[in-house]
């Protein structure tokens, strides 16, 4: 069986990643999405399992201890690490695997795993970015700037993706995230793994 395709998907906090990757996900069954560990406290609405695997920070430094991360950094003041071998089992089972990481994280699965897609996502615009901010209605005023200041540094990495989702439209970007999807799959090599007997077939001089 062919081995499913990484994606890491980074964006600054309020780009609109997660309804994103989560309205990619329900419309292909084919591919699906890590949930992380992390340290940091779960917010309201936010489930065990479901958002992250929340742990403790002595739970988290015995996890990366026993070499059970793929990758792992610290954001703002927490950790977060994508499990491996959930990573690699579901790979080798053919699914293709959404790693909604920070560009720390990107950059040490690109190395480790090259063949990796990386995804960006933006907002249209700075003001666009503090209105969702701040339209989270979660945290006070010197929690959001100082978040903006942190979705500065995050955007500046964008140009190690290797594709670019502007998010103004939502439907659009959904579109776009589909299509990059899609000429993953299409690529030379994925096509001939995933169609070898037609291919042969379609050349065949009879
Ligand atoms: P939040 O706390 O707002 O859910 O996430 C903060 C940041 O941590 C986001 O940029 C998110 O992509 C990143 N993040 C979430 N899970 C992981 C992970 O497993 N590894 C890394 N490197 N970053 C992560």
């Amino acid at each position: 069986m062919q081995a499913g395709t990484l994606y890491t998907v980074s964006a600054p906090s309020g780009a609109g990643k997660t309804s994103l990757v989560k309205a990619l996900i329900e419309r292909d069954s084919d591919i699906t999405v890590s949930v992380s560990h992390t340290t940091r406290a779960m917010r309201p609405g936010e489930e065990h399992g479901v958002n992250y695997h929340f742990v403790d920070r002595e739970q988290f430094l015995d996890m990366l201890e026993h070499d059970a991360f793929l990758e792992h950094a610290q954001v703002f003041d927490n950790y977060y690490g994508t499990s491996k071998q959930w990573v690699q089992e579901t790979l080798a089972s053919g699914r293709d695997v959404i790693l909604e990481i920070d560009w720390q994280g990107a950059a040490q699965v690109r190395r480790l795993m090259p063949d990796t897609v990386g995804i960006f996502i933006l907002p249209p615009s700075q003001e666009a970015l503090r209105e969702r901010l701040t339209g989270r209605g979660q945290d006070d005023t010197g929690v959001i700037e100082r978040r903006m200041s942190q979705a500065i540094d995050e955007m500046s990495h964008y140009v190690e993706s290797d594709y670019v989702v502007i998010n103004d439209d939502f439907d659009c970007a959904l579109t776009e995230l589909c299509a990059i999807v899609a000429a993953q799959r299409n690529r030379l090599a994925c096509q001939q793994q995933r169609h070898a007997e037609l291919l042969q077939a379609l050349l065949r001089h009879n």
